[in-house]
């Protein structure tokens, strides 16, 4: 018997052990002779009658277990009690009266449902001899994420893509226990809101500068403090230096001088690709110009026939581009092209014949038309020749900051004409080092004077956002909380998300990241 013991769940004793193949049958009943009241804790020993349960068990030396386990029911012996007969709670079972698992199978059946989800989880659990189907597994999920406890007072509030640029959710961590507690199907101001309201505990919120978040915190819970979280405001930072760069593409095309292109040595490709670039360009002329007015977006949309989409990309800067032609077929073969040309040969079939054989698919018109231009270009002084590759708005903005430093020699050229053309940018790129600075060393002694120094700048309206979330901001340099660490949690829920082949049920989603422990 002593040693049938060490086998049996905890608090349980074996009676009997039956053989088979493949199968194992304990019977098994518990150590304790009495038993407390669910009810009014009272110790009872007065058993009212028994009856078995089946449990599954754990495997054991590659045969399934399975137990059959004498459950007593009891009197209780508080007379004023108003439970008279109690069913016995184990710890084997984890006290539910109903279970058809041991504790410990259980858990073990809930982690493999955390990690591998349903049915990857039900074929590793068939291979392991657990005996659960891949519903079990989420109900099992599901049932342990409904008892995770949530009364968090630090939370921070973050979206997530449910499918990229499509449809976005919300995710809700617990700052201080490191967790993700909720998951929330959209980033609607209401949503939040409302779960919020529902958390009385929380005193704290870090939060991105989004209006959604922004009201829902104030609406949900108007005592709490708002933190804006750091990591978003160093992003905010760089994303208004870059709108800075795009409103000042058109100085920095001139300064280049990219932006000179002579339709006669374009190819007829290129040529369609210019003209429709040319309309772009007067479009967002048109556009810029009523908004420089002051007229609404609702308006712009009405006057000039664009979609509201287009009118609100132009005016946020968004659409104003240099010109770039885009590759074609016979890029990958203009070195060879360019290489028989100065050996002397001007005919365009023998050309072809060339670059056909090293892998060319395109027809001989394509190569005659190269030829007509390369002869028009040796007739024209080269500063004025076909643009090569000219650098797009994030291309400048990377090259004036992050690349600033170690800088290739055409690089630190373009930047060079760029910085003395447009010296407004060079201001506007210290003030976003400075603002970075500001948040890394928490000096918030300097974000007043960094406000008045950013107003007049083109970061006027980045500066502005900050002057409304002020006291936000200045929480984010005085207390402790970030988002940024949930920029881990983030990474798991994708992970599971990915596992889940992207068919997730928002039920399950959050079963599985908040059963985690
Ligand atoms: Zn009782």
């Amino acid at each position: 018997m002593s040693r049938g013991l060490s086998l049996a769940p905890c608090g349980l004793v074996i009676e009997r052990v039956e053989s088979e193949t493949d199968k194992l049958l304990l019977v098994a009943r518990p150590i304790s002779k009495t038993a407390a009241c669910p009810t009014c804790s009272g110790i009872s020993a007065r058993i009212h009658s028994q009856y078995q349960r089946a449990l599954a068990d754990l495997p054991s030396q590659g045969r399934l277990v399975r137990i059959r386990l004498w459950t007593r029911r009891f009197r209780c012996a508080v007379a004023e009690c108003q439970q008279k007969i109690f069913t016995e709670r184990l710890e084997a079972t984890a006290s539910r009266p109903f279970a058809r698992r041991t504790t410990r199978l259980e858990g073990i059946v809930h982690h493999v449902g955390l990690a591998l989800g349903g049915r990857p989880g039900q074929s590793i659990a068939r291979r392991l001899l657990l005996p659960v189907s891949k519903d079990t597994l989420l109900r099992v999920v599901r049932r342990n994420a409904a008892r995770a406890d949530a009364a968090p007072r630090v939370v921070g509030i973050d979206d997530w893509a449910w499918k990229r640029g499509h449809h976005y959710g919300t995710i809700v961590c617990d700052l201080e226990k490191r967790r993700i507690i909720d998951i929330l199907p959209d980033r609607e101001a209401a949503t939040v809101t409302t779960w919020l309201a529902e958390h009385p505990t929380i005193s704290v919120i870090a939060r991105d500068r989004g209006v959604g978040y922004i009201q829902a915190a104030t609406e949900g819970r108007p005592e709490a403090i708002q933190v804006a979280d750091r990591w978003h405001l160093m992003e905010n930072a760089s994303a208004a230096f870059l709108t800075a760069v795009q409103r000042s593409m058109r100085a920095i095309r001139t300064a280049v001088g990219v932006g000179v292109v002579d339709p006669t040595l374009l190819s007829c490709a290129e040529r369609r690709q210019h003209a429709g670039w040319l309309r772009r360009q007067e479009e967002n002329t048109t556009i810029l110009a009523l908004a420089g007015q002051g007229i609404a977006i609702k308006e712009i949309v009405r006057r000039t026939g664009k979609s509201r989409g287009v009118v609100r990309q132009v005016v946020r800067g968004g659409r104003a581009d240099v010109f770039r032609s885009r590759t074609n077929s016979l890029d990958p073969f203009t070195k060879q092209l360019e290489t028989a040309w100065a050996n002397g040969c001007r005919n365009g079939a023998a050309l072809w014949r060339g670059v056909k054989a090293a892998g060319f698919v395109g027809s001989l018109r394509v190569v005659t038309e190269w030829a007509t231009r390369r002869r028009k270009e040796d007739g024209i002084a080269p500063e004025n020749s076909r643009p090569r590759k000219s650098p797009s708005a994030r291309g400048i903005a990377r090259m004036m900051t992050t690349e600033r430093d170690r800088p290739s020699k055409t690089v630190a050229r373009m930047a060079a004409i760029i910085e003395s053309a447009v010296p407004d940018l060079v201001s506007a790129r210290d003030l976003m080092d400075r603002f970075h600075r500001i948040i890394q060393h928490r000096k918030s002694a300097d974000l007043e004077s960094w406000i008045s120094d950013a107003k007049p700048t083109l970061l006027a309206s980045f500066a502005t956002g900050i002057v409304n979330d002020r006291s936000a901001v200045k929480a984010a340099l005085t207390e402790p909380w970030s988002n940024g660490q949930t920029e881990g949690q983030h990474t798991k829920l994708k992970l599971v998300k990915r596992q889940m082949y992207g068919r997730a049920k928002l039920d399950l989603l959050r079963a599985r990241l908040l059963g985690a422990p």
